[in-house]
């Protein structure tokens, strides 16, 4: 069996850039709209011999207001329960808000393996910026760059040594 990684984040983070990177294709939708991708999206990738499975999240209709956020939750809940280690996305240029609480709170009961991944971190020649993502307590904060394909190697192999 592959092992599974699920992406798991709020809107606009980058999952779907992620996911592309991961699997190499340009599957998941990549948009500037927040959750434009509609359901969950399974994609096989590779990394040197190892082989994974990785599961996009974020769908949800658009003008869907108040049913946004519980559709948010059941899809992360899904893939959550579908994999064998999480990446909880978090967007290091838009910082912490309270959605990514929400969704650590929710990982750190589970117990599930997980990375917190910070996203859009090109260019950030200091760690400061990510001392505010331990505040969520679910240990180390790796930073990368999906769009611009920086420390995705590393991830993938911390991602699954943490199996
Ligand atoms: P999702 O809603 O979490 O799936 O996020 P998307 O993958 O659709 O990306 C949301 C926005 O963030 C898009 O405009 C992407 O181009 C942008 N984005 C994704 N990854 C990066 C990154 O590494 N750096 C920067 N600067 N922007 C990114
Ligand atoms: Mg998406």
């Amino acid at each position: 069996m592959k092992p599974v990684i699920a992406l798991v984040g709020r809107p606009n983070v980058g999952k779907s850039t992620l996911f592309n990177r991961l699997t190499k294709s340009r599957d998941a939708i990549v948009a500037d709209f927040a959750g434009l991708t509609r359901d969950r999206h399974y994609g096989n990738g590779r990394q040197g011999k190892h082989e994974y499975i990785v599961i996009d999240t974020g769908g949800f209709e658009p003008d869907a207001d108040a049913g946004i956020y519980r559709e948010m939750a059941r899809q992360t809940q899904q893939a959550v329960a579908e994999s064998d280690v999480v990446l909880f996305i978090v967007d290091v240029r838009g910082g912490l808000s309270a959605q990514d609480h929400d969704i650590a709170n929710y990982l750190r009961r589970l117990g599930k393996p997980c990375l917190i991944v910070a996203n859009k971190a090109e260019g950030m020649r200091d760690a400061a910026q990510l001392g505010e993502f331990y505040e969520l307590g679910l240990g180390d904060v790796h930073p990368i760059s999906a769009a611009h394909g920086q420390g995705i190697r590393s991830l993938v192999e911390l991602a699954l040594q943490a199996l």
